[in-house]
Parts: C-alpha cells; sequence; structure tokens
C-alpha cells in the first residue's frame, strides 16, 4: 500500500501509474460496509459479489490529470436477489468525479472555456457543462438583485444572436442577461420580479415585445424610451444620404466622404476644430441635399433640449413642417418612429431618464464576443452575474422600532439610549455594476 498522496483518507492507494500527462491511482475505499439494502431496504442480509474498476477524475496535481481507479464492491442482497455497489465517499458517482473537483471545476469554467477545463482534467466536456449548469442553479437561487425604480430593457448582439438585457437605470449595472428577447420570454422574467410594484419607469429601446410585455405585467409603469435611440434614427438617416451620394463623385471622393463622416454625425456645436468645420463647409456644399439634412439632423436633436412636454410636441410638430419631399425618404424611419412611439418618446419630457450606460454596455458586448469565443452563452451571463467582485452592493442601516415609555420623566433623566443598539445593517445587491465590469476588461482581468 503507498502513503496516501491523495489526501483522501476514505481511500487506501495500491498502486499508482505515472505517464507524460496524467496520473493512474488504483484505490480501494475503506469503512464503506452498507448497512441497508438499497435495492429493498432490508437490514444486512447480503455477501460480497466481486468487484468492479471503475474511473474517476481528481483534482490535477504536478500539471497532471489525476484518474483514480476504483475497486468497487458489489454485493448481493440475500432478501432480494438484486446486486449493488458499495457507496463511496467524496466522491460524486453519477458524474464520476471526485466531490472537490466539483468545486475546482464550478471556478474554473467561470475562468476558462469547457473545452480547455475538460481537457485540463481528462472529463469530457458534457461532464463539465453539466456541472456548470448545477452551479448557476445554486447560484441563482442565492442571488437576489434588487428590483429597481427605474428598470431598464435593453437588447445585444453577443455570440451571433440578440440578447435581451435588464438593467437597473440608476445604479447603473446589469440585473441579467437572457437567452432571448420574445415577448414570452419577457413577460415571463418581469411575472418573476419580485416586488414588482416597486417599477415607476422603464427606460427601452422601440422594440415592440418589450412594450408589449411592460403594459401587460407592470401597466402602473411608465415606458420611456431612451433619447439615445431617437435621435440615433437622425444620423442614421445622415447616412443614408451619404450613401446615395457616394455614387455621384470619384472614387477619392467617396474615399474622403467615407472618413469625413464623423463630422456629419457631430453636433454643430461640438465641431470646435476650425479643420473639421471646413470638411463640414465642403461636404454640404458640395451636396446642398447633405447640408439640408444636416440642419434638419441638428433641429431634431435641439428637441431634446425642450424644457417641457409642450414644448416638445410644439418643436417637433414644426420640425416636421419643415422636412422637405426630396428629403422625407431619408427621414422616413425617424418620423415612422415617432408616430408608432408617440407616447413612450414624449415621456422622457416628463421623466428625463437615460441609459447612462449604453456606452459601457456596447464596449462590454464587444469585449465579451471577443473573449466569449468558446464560451457558452451561459458561462459568459454567469460570469458577469454570479462574479461578487463586480457586483454593485450598498449597505443600509435600519433603526428597529423601539417603543419607550418614560412617563413624565425630564429630559435629562431620559436614559441615553446608544443608537447603535438598536440599529441593523443589511446588503442590498444590485447587480453587476458597468464601471467595474470595464475596469476589469481594462485590467483584462475579465
Ligand atoms: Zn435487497
Amino acid at each position: 500500500m503507498l502513503p496516501n498522496i491523495l489526501n483522501l483518507p476514505n481511500f487506501e492507494i495500491h498502486d499508482m501509474k505515472e505517464s507524460e500527462y496524467d496520473y493512474r491511482f488504483m484505490v480501494e475505499s475503506i469503512n464503506s460496509q452498507p448497512t441497508y439494502c438499497p435495492k429493498c431496504g432490508s437490514v444486512p442480509n447480503f455477501y460480497k459479489h466481486g468487484k468492479r474498476e471503475q474511473l474517476f477524475f481528481d483534482l490535477p496535481m504536478h500539471a497532471k490529470r489525476v484518474g483514480l481507479i476504483i475497486k468497487r464492491q458489489r454485493y448481493r442482497c440475500r432478501e432480494c436477489e438484486e446486486t449493488f455497489f458499495e457507496d463511496l465517499p467524496d466522491v460524486d458517482a453519477s458524474r464520476s468525479v471526485t466531490n472537490r473537483l466539483i468545486e475546482w471545476i464550478q471556478q474554473a469554467s467561470l475562468e476558462k472555456t469547457f473545452t480547455s477545463v475538460a481537457y485540463d482534467i481528462g472529463v469530457d466536456e458534457k461532464t463539465v457543462r453539466n456541472i456548470f449548469n448545477d452551479y448557476v442553479i445554486e447560484l441563482e437561487a442565492e442571488t437576489e438583485f434588487r428590483t429597481p425604480k427605474w428598470l431598464g430593457l435593453d437588447e445585444v448582439h453577443l455570440l451571433k444572436n440578440y440578447r435581451f438585457v435588464v438593467t437597473d437605470v440608476k445604479n447603473k449595472s446589469v440585473i441579467d442577461i437572457l437567452r432571448k428577447r420574445n415577448k414570452s420570454v419577457v413577460i415571463d422574467y418581469l411575472s418573476k420580479l419580485q416586488d414588482i410594484d416597486k417599477v415607476e419607469l422603464v427606460a427601452m429601446d422601440m422594440w415592440r415585445p418589450y412594450r408589449d410585455a411592460v403594459n401587460m405585467v407592470i401597466p402602473h409603469a411608465k415606458i420611456v424610451i431612451d433619447k439615445f435611440h431617437v435621435v440615433q434614427l437622425a444620423n442614421e438617416a445622415l447616412e443614408k444620404i451619404r450613401k446615395t451620394n457616394r455614387e455621384n463623385v470619384s472614387a477619392r471622393e467617396r474615399r474622403q466622404l467615407m472618413r469625413d463622416r464623423y463630422v456629419l454625425l457631430k453636433r454643430r456645436k461640438d465641431l470646435n476644430d476650425f479643420d473639421d468645420q471646413i470638411k463640414l463647409q465642403v461636404w454640404t456644399d458640395m451636396f446642398p441635399l447633405l447640408g439640408q439634412a444636416y440642419e434638419l439632423k441638428e433641429q431634431f436633436f435641439d428637441i431634446y433640449e425642450a424644457k417641457s412636454i409642450d414644448e416638445a410636441y410644439k418643436l417637433y410638430q414644426d420640425w416636421l413642417a419643415s422636412v422637405p419631399d426630396e428629403l422625407m425618404t431619408y427621414f422616413s424611419d425617424l418620423i415612422k418612429a415617432i408616430s408608432n412611439w408617440e407616447e413612450e418618446i414624449f415621456n422622457y419630457f416628463t421623466s428625463p431618464i437615460t441609459n447612462a450606460y449604453t456606452e459601457s454596455l456596447n464596449r462590454l458586448i464587444k469585449t465579451m464576443n471577443h473573449v466569449g469565443r468558446g464560451y457558452s452563452f451561459e458561462a459568459l451571463r454567469a460570469k458577469i452575474l454570479f462574479t461578487q467582485g463586480y457586483r454593485k452592493v450598498k449597505r443600509r442601516k435600519k433603526f428597529k422600532d423601539v417603543e419607550f415609555t418614560f412617563g413624565k420623566m425630564l429630559p435629562d433623566q431620559i436614559p441615553n439610549f446608544s443608537k447603535q443598539e438598536y440599529e441593523w445593517v443589511y446588503e442590498e445587491v444590485y447587480g453587476a455594476d458597468f464601471s467595474t465590469l470595464i475596469k476589469a476588461m481594462d485590467e483584462a482581468s475579465f
């Protein structure tokens, strides 16, 4: 017998083989005498019925994979005639791994792809995935993010599909990322939110299933279309005109126009650079229609400076009336969006909330798509939501209500209770913090 270098006191080691990448230990369990028959439940009335070798995987050692070949005792019951294996300590018999390897896999699969985790320890990828999925269910059960007052419903393009992202607009954090963004998924998600009455405002993009789901599940909440998504349509109108005009210019000019397009998308007040002002002038002189469209874009952005909803409506009506026929087709997506989402878009002027984290979210997703190769959607999601260090946590103090009866005591006779005695502190978790996530990416520790 070899010394127990495995540090598994319930097993004894009979032999060990070593190759370039692997260790194989021949082991048997000690003290695993069964106390009843698992088949019929009868009291011990069985005899030993041969041994079988079964392979289990354990923690890697000296950068080699470790396999335990367990000689597992079999029994036959005299009452029911059935055979059964001894129970094994410290292992998960259904997954053929040791319990401590399960913990290791749980952590490793947040750091590496399933394929590489599987390769490192010798198990197949499916085992890693199953262990990870069980772990996510466990983590979900012990995680409760606070339902925000201002709920954000977004979408991102991640691992080749559009995903549904739920955020806390005020606290700039991610609460969840779901595989799909169709109506039934959103309804299901909203229906399961705790304290849903707390939601006052919902910021979203113009995606009909979001609106339908919110109107159905939280009809009291006011929907606000993010300003960013609306003004983006004005910029897109400009892009369309630029693309139409590129057919009418030389190849050199076309490249120049492509390079200079950022000038068209900038606000006039942000064109501080004299060079940029010249560029804008050149292009709008060359293409008067582009110049006109630039003005319309600027005027549209200005609507968002309105001080009241009435003023905003008025500015928009004036703007709409000023769009010339020849530019109508370019601005039609914007105009159509406003007619389809009028109430929700103009809600901004009474409840001016905006997803200040949009840029962070886009960067986050860009990085995830980059590092995400080989990761499953679930793994990326878990990495964001369940990494403790990414969370935004606020500690709050609460004072318990304590009733005092002081009778007719004079103020200086009232006992001086220490407030600390009656306070308790609890934590509120607001999801994964955008700025912490971005920082982790900058430090390449994501
Ligand atoms: Zn039996």
